[in-house]
């Protein structure tokens, strides 16, 4: 079939292979997502519907990647609709709004995103009197999440002493009480948080085996992307469904290298036994595919890659190779501090851009946590770089953004607490936190929903006074009046009623200032999103789903990576380097290699962790096609003060033949060579001392000849320069400057108090210093 004719032989064979399970192992880069596309191609012109395929992607933008090359595959009048194509927890909303009644939960449930979890919890945990410092909400979330992925229901973790002896040593004991008054209170919002929908998911085909029974008749193939990062609850309904299909066929693709979500309960052992959890009907083995050559990468990169990833003992043994261009040497790039990794990073987009003649989407700044973003974010701006950030505050987590959608959802489910408790006072109405604690009381001690208890003051005897009442009784109608309506507006015309009628509008159009612009240009952005949303569905005659319960399951689940919008122009993206997995960026900078950053201080603990941490890194170079750039700090301001921290070990791990850079700092201070740089290296490694550890004097050694501005900056916070050494600065001379790092002196002006320097600084321009407050040393 000419289809496969851009595949290679490996590939092409598992593409072919349609009669059973199978599973494809292979390294980053190898084709492994392509193998899916292209067999999903392969099975429709087979004949297949494409509704009978069940495609789960790790985010929703690969799924509708895989949408648009199979379009171009059949022409563009192939029109192909992603029912059950995407991520895990999309796919699975989608069949629980049809199929959730069935396990008594009404099908218009919300999904309560990460924030509402934590909100809940935290009124919960306030209600318990519990001490919200030891019981902070994101840790007692994240303990949650781990039981429900594990499929541990409330009754099993209040006996499970391992699940209890683990509480009392994360000095949480009473967890368990939290996660039962959590899970109920869900149920009474008629809310599912991200977990649920795939625990009620799994409850659903457990119990209520027609269902089961429709969905395994329904899907004729299965194909996973990422296995590695499946938990047990994802396994077990795959499970499930593969054991009631009439014909057997799954193909999972993934890399063990590349698993990176252990914290989240992602079992790389999944990988392990999917051959036993997934057999074929006649008892053989499902059928094992490797895949070898990277078509993504130099060799250069690809090659670094396996030299640090092959540290790891944890792995199954495999190969990956390149036949693309040998390439450039990964670029080692040290600062002296964040401010100046930025202008490093951006003075390198600059290069790369004129010397490739590429846009700005062809780069990606990837780091270990969101918070690292902001020093980039602030160069990007002063250099007018167009860049887009992913994950962190991403555009639906915006307080106005959020605001709209606690209306919309409260509207589609009005029992929803969340939504209720964010909005009963938005735009101020004069609904008070003592009202809106009264109702909490009287809906907890009722069971009831928050608006049910507003519909019903006398009978549930909230005690409020008249104007209070009426107050209520209003925005009751406000909500009902929009109900009444969702039905026969399509979800634009509705939200623009609802901005509008609310005062949203009015409140948010009100303001001057540049955040209030900010905010305006955000409702604006919304609105024109809902439009699209509706131009799209009418484009695909499918206006039966232009409404507002169809919207608001797209925007639930958007991930980060998924946001799209702002097509107009090229922009450089910035994320972590878990949102970045499975993507693909021309040039690639990995920023923030330090210990203590990359690897976490967490990954100190233990080998697993440290090993989780590499395969980190493997999938950040991984991403790079043509330039890898890997850079660090060393002063950097974090948690409101300045840190000090080596550079990642990391760096020294992989082969040094295939790298270059790292000796930025001139060799008096720093002993030259990228390995001796931060005091380990050619110094004879660690020397016993862990790298980690607070009190380095490898690190000072390497400043004996200079004055240490780091840690004089620590001890002193006055001027690091004391005016009588001011007189051996000439011009001419080399400076080591705290947050610029090296320069030389052009010019000297003034007396005194007012003595000043012009300096030209290799990576920061020139700069006028007033010595009296500069921190720097004489080289
Ligand atoms: P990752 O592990 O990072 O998810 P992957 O194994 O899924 O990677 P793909 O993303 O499918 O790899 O492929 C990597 C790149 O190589 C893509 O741009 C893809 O189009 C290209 N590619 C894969 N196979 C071939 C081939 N046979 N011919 C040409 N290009 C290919
Ligand atoms: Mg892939």
């Amino acid at each position: 079939m000419d289809l496969l004719n851009d595949l290679n032989d490996a590939q092409r064979a598992a593409v072919e292979y349609i009669d059973g399970p199978s599973l494809v192992i292979a390294g980053a880069g190898s084709g492994k997502t392509r193998v899916l596309t292209y067999k999903i191609a392969y099975l429709l012109a087979k004949g297949k519907d494409l509704y009978s395929l069940l495609v789960l992607t790790f985010t929703n933008k690969a799924a509708k990647e895989m949408v648009e090359r199979i379009r171009k595959m059949f022409g563009e009048t192939f029109y192909i609709r992603q029912k059950y194509m995407g991520t895990f927890h999309s796919v699975f909303a989608r069949i629980l709004h049809v199929e959730s009644d069935k396990i008594g939960f009404p099908s218009d449930f919300t999904i309560y995103d990460e924030a509402d979890s934590r909100s809940l919890l935290k009124s919960i945990i306030k209600e318990m009197d519990m001490n919200e410092k030891v019981y902070k909400p994101a840790a007692v979330h994240a303990r949650i999440s781990m039981a429900k992925n594990h499929l541990i229901s409330v009754d099993s973790y209040e006996s499970d002493s391992d699940i209890i002896n683990q509480d009392k040593r994360a000095k949480m004991p009473e967890i368990a009480k939290i996660y039962r008054e959590y899970v109920q209170r869900c149920r009474l919002a008629n809310a599912m948080d991200f977990d649920d929908l795939l625990v009620y998911t799994y409850r659903l085909f457990i119990e209520r085996k027609d269902v089961l029974e429709k969905y395994g008749n329904l899907f004729k193939y299965i194909m996973v992307d990422e296995y590695q990062d499946t938990n047990y609850v994802q396994k077990k309904i795959l499970s499930l469904l593969y054991n009631a299909m009439q014909e057997k066929a799954i193909c999972a693709v993934g890399d063990d290298s590349q698993s990176i979500y252990s914290f989240r309960g992602a079992d790389i052992d999944n990988i392990l036994s999917f051959t036993k959890d997934f057999p074929s009907q006649d008892g053989k083995e499902a059928k094992l595919f490797k895949l070898e050559q990277n078509y993504r990468s130099t060799q250069t990169i690809v090659e670094a890659a396996n030299s640090l990833i092959h540290h790891n003992r944890n792995q199954i043994q495999k190969e990956v190779f390149s036949k693309n261009d040998k390439g450039e040497k990964i670029l080692y790039k040290p600062a002296y501090s964040d401010k100046e990794e930025a202008l490093i990073v951006a003075k390198n987009i600059q290069r790369i851009k004129r010397q490739d003649d590429c846009g700005y989407d062809q780069f990606a700044i990837l780091y270990r946590t969101n918070a690292q973003s902001r020093s980039f974010e602030e160069e990007f701006r002063k250099q007018g770089i167009p860049y887009r950030i992913y994950g962190g505050l991403s555009f639906y987590q915006r307080k106005e953004i959020k605001d709209i959608i606690a209306y919309f959802r409260l509207v589609a489910n009005p029992d929803d607490e969340e939504a209720f408790k964010r909005i009963i006072n938005y735009p101020a109405r004069g609904i008070g936190a003592t009202t809106v604690m009264k109702i909490a009381d009287c809906a907890h001690q009722n069971q009831v929903s928050f608006w049910e208890v507003i519909g019903n003051v006398e009978h549930y005897g909230l005690n409020v006074n008249k104007g209070t009442q009426t107050k209520l009784e209003k925005f009751r109608l406000l909500i009902s009046s929009f109900i009444d309506r969702s039905h026969t507006l399509d979800v634009y015309e509705l939200g623009d009623a609802i901005i509008r009628e609310s005062r949203i509008s009015e409140d948010i159009m009100s303001g001057k200032n540049a955040d209030d612009l900010a905010r305006q240009e955000n409702l604006e952005e919304f609105l024109s999103g809902m439009q699209t949303f509706v131009a799209g569905r009418q484009e695909e005659g499918r206006m039966d789903e232009a409404y507002l319960t169809d919207y608001l399951q797209d925007v639930a689940l958007l991930t980060d990576a998924d946001s799209e919008g702002e097509k107009d122009e090229p922009r450089v993206s910035l994320m972590t380097i878990h949102a970045a997995k499975g993507l693909e960026f021309a040039t690639v900078f990995v920023v923030g290699l330090e210990e203590n950053i990359f690897p976490s201080p967490l990954a100190a603990i233990s080998v697993r962790e440290l090993e989780e941490e590499r395969r980190l890194l493997y999938v950040a170079i991984t991403r790079a096609e043509k330039h890898c750039i890997l850079t660090n700090a060393k002063n950097r301001f974090r948690y409101g003060k300045m840190e000090f921290d080596n550079p990642s070990r990391f760096i020294d791990e992989i082969d040094a033949s295939l790298i270059e850079g790292g000796e930025e700092a001139p060799e008096s201070s720093f002993g030259g060579g990228r390995s001796s740089y931060g005091g380990y290296g050619s110094e004879g490694g660690y020397g016993g001392r862990m790298p980690w550890d607070r009190d380095r004097s490898g690190y000072r050694r390497d400043y004996q000849n200079s004055k240490p501005v780091a840690s004089q900056f620590m001890a002193d916070p006055k001027p690091a320069f004391a005016s009588s050494a001011a007189g051996s600065l000439c011009e001419g001379c080399r400076i080591e400057h705290q947050r610029f790092g090296i320069g030389t002196v052009l010019k000297i002006e003034g007396t005194g108090e007012n003595t000043k320097a012009t300096v030209e600084f290799q990576n920061a321009g020139t700069k006028q210093l007033l010595l009296k407050f500069a921190k720097f040393t004489i080289l």
